[in-house]
């Protein structure tokens, strides 16, 4: 199929379109509408529709794969493997489902999640979507105060923890981070309900409230929980956003659009088939986990696989291993992540047999070309760069191989997707910016199926935060810079708010990140902008090194640093040439993986941090503390 009449027909008659998606997923009652958008910039799609997730997840496959591998757990931490086909997820999510309507949990009713990596997390998301009540997932490891925030905006009637998770083969205990945070929180809920992996010995139970998952689960051994029904536009979930840019917002996403813009994916942007097998590297705590862990590849009716451990432990190779014994077709990971595997040995690469995969896919960050090239060479799998938020849901801008299959450009996440009417602009008038030209990337509303449908608790705040800043038309601002070249590939230069306005150029972070990256001895590299009396902002970079020998000693420092700054004026300009660069072992991330340029930016300017709820490593950013003072 063409995929440019593919996409035409999805902006010119959306209607058409989306209705031909709607029988994609199976329906209660089918949708009167497909779209309502009589009150801009809200959207209603599927009007009347009465459907459910878990339903068309789980249920909807019993007859025809119910002994077929629907989700398979494996933990490198702990060394355990499952596997569930769909009638054992079947059963496991209606005792999980009877397990938290004893509890109280009931339709619209919140549940906050917070759990590393297991299969019982995803039960217990499957079973709120069974009972009607809206899950809201928070990073397992975020610390005490993050959950209690989360808490406090969501305030759920239930709160779902495991006793520990393991990272580097080490427990690190959930439990009382729990304890903590309810005892911050103002709308703690009633009822902490607790799978016991066993990890923590020294785990305190609190009377009254605590329950143990396992005796209850025992209880309700063989209940069978009736699918709660909801109108397409009830809320699913809400999902804080990872807070690189400021205070986390609850992403409050349908049932209807949400399970049809999944399903649609699943073909026509992964190309994936039924009866396969999907790895995708995230956690359940983010977007990425919501759509592609657990939604995604249900309703597809594939195997997902739920994986808990780093990507190079045991070894460097253990996720080639996953995808030759697991067959896997489809996998989704992150730059972060392939540049940890870029630091070791390529031999791992190949040491698998990968040929059962079709597509990497790849999200979250921008993905420079060097690492792009260097997992493409040595996959030998063409490596899809896809670009969206948790606003959306799912891709913005991506190749659609199901439809079409165009020619990988590295460094660009391709072309809008369907549904999305995305146009660049220019950041202070709102006029269309031409071929090459940058601007901010925006989508015209009404928002595809699948995006958000406001900001939980906070309309207002949906319309300013997203619909706010043009004032000639009413449109969706990403805050991520970008440009469309002659031939209509997209490519991110980076976010609003990561500017740099040096003697009147301005230049964006991470197309100095980019230059620095084409020198072979960096790995990761983070650009910020740093007041300067004469030139108004200089360029400070902040980069880890490959191999510790390049920095071992001042002299081996100041030589690397001579070359890097080199590359950047021969491929961008002298201009561009940052003023200075910092070696430090590692870059302050949040706990998903993305630099925190505010932070790094603040402690250069000698400035406090401000808040850091979402950083995973506070010994990265002391590094940066240290290394700015000298
Ligand atoms: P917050 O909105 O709270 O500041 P966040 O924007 O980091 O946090 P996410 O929704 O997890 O939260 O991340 C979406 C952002 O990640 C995008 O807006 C973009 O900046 C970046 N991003 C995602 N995918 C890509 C990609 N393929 N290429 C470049 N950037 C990407
Ligand atoms: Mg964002």
């Amino acid at each position: 199929m063409d995929s440019q009449a593919f996409y035409r027909r999805s902006i010119d008659d959306p209607e058409g379109f989306w209705g031909d998606q709607a029988k994609l997923i199976e329906w209660r009652r089918p949708p009167e509408k497909v779209l309502d958008y009589a009150h801009p910039p809200f959207r209603q799609w599927f009007v009347g529709g009465e459907t459910n997730l878990c339903h068309n997840a789980v249920d909807r496959h019993l007859a025809a794969r119910g002994e077929q591998p629907a989700l398979i757990y494996l933990s490198s931490e702990t060394g355990e493997e499952r596997t569930y086909t769909y009638a054992e997820l079947h059963r496991e999510v209606n005792r999980c489902a009877a397990v938290l309507r004893a509890l109280g949990v009931g339709k619209g009713e919140r549940v906050v999640i917070y759990m590393p990596m297991i299969a019982e997390a995803v039960f217990c998301m499957l079973a709120c979507a069974r009972l009607g009540a809206v899950h809201s997932v928070v990073f397992g490891g975020f610390a005490a105060h993050n959950l209690a925030l989360r808490i406090d905006d969501a305030k759920p009637c239930l709160l779902i923890c495991a006793d520990a998770g393991m990272r580097g083969g080490k427990p690190v205990p959930y439990k009382h981070l729990v304890d903590e945070a309810m005892r911050e929180a103002k709308h703690a809920p009633p009822k902490v309900l607790i799978v016991d992996r066993g990890l923590d010995a020294d785990m305190k139970w609190v009377d009254g409230r605590d329950e143990d998952y396992w005796d209850l689960r025992d209880e309700h051994r063989d209940a069978e929980v009736p699918v709660t029904w909801l109108e397409a536009n009830e809320p699913s979930y809400i999902l804080y956003t990872s807070g690189t840019t400021g205070k986390p917002k609850g992403v409050q996403r349908d049932v209807g659009g949400y399970a049809v813009a999944l399903a649609a994916s699943m073909r026509y942007i992964y190309g994936a088939q039924p009866g396969e097998t999907m790895f995708t590297t995230s956690d359940i705590g983010w977007v990425v986990g919501h759509s592609y862990i657990v939604y995604g590849p249900l309703i597809h009716g594939m195997a997902t696989i739920v994986y808990e451990g780093l990507p190079i432990k045991p070894d460097a190779g253990i996720w080639w291993k996953i995808v030759q014994d697991h067959k896997v077709s489809t996998m989704f990971s992150s730059p972060t992540a392939i540049r940890v595997l870029k630091k070791q040995d390529p031999a791992w690469l190949k040491k698998y047999d990968v040929s059962s995969l079709r597509y990497l896919f790849i999200a979250g960050e921008p993905l420079d070309e060097p690492t792009s090239r260097w997992i493409t060479d040595g996959l030998g799998v063409p490596v899809i760069d896809h670009y969206w938020q948790t606003e959306t849901g799912w891709a913005m801008l991506t190749l659609l191989p199901g439809v079409e299959m165009k020619p990988v450009k590295f460094g660009s996440p391709g072309f809008p997707a369907y549904g999305f009417d995305i146009r660049v602009v220019n950041e202070m008038t709102g006029a269309e910016c031409g071929p090459n030209e940058k601007g901010v990337l925006t989508v015209k509303p009404p928002l595809p199926p699948g995006c958000l449908t406001t900001v939980w608790g906070d309309d207002q705040r949906f319309i300013n935060s997203y619909f706010g800043q043009f004032e000639k038309e009413l449109l969706y601002s990403s805050s991520d810079w970008a440009l469309r070249d002659d031939d209509g590939y997209f490519f991110i230069l980076g976010r609003t708010d990561d500017v740099i306005n040096t003697a009147g150029h301005r230049l964006g972070t991470r197309e100095i990140e980019e230059a620095l990256q084409a020198h072979a001895a960096i790995a990761e590299v983070a650009v910020v902008g740093v007041q300067d009396e004469l030139k108004g902002q200089v360029p400070i970079g902040f980069c880890t090194v490959k191999d510790p020998a390049r920095i071992a000693d001042a002299t081996a420092r100041a030589l690397l640093e001579k070359e890097c700054i080199a590359k950047v004026a021969e491929l961008l300009g002298a201009v561009a040439k940052p003023y200075k660069l910092h070696f430090v072992n590692a870059l302050p991330k949040t706990r998903s993986g993305k630099l925190l340029r505010r932070s790094i930016q603040a402690l250069a300017e000698g400035r406090e941090t401000g808040d850091l709820s979402t950083l995973d490593d506070p010994n990265a950013l002391e590094e940066i503390r240290k290394a700015v003072k000298k």
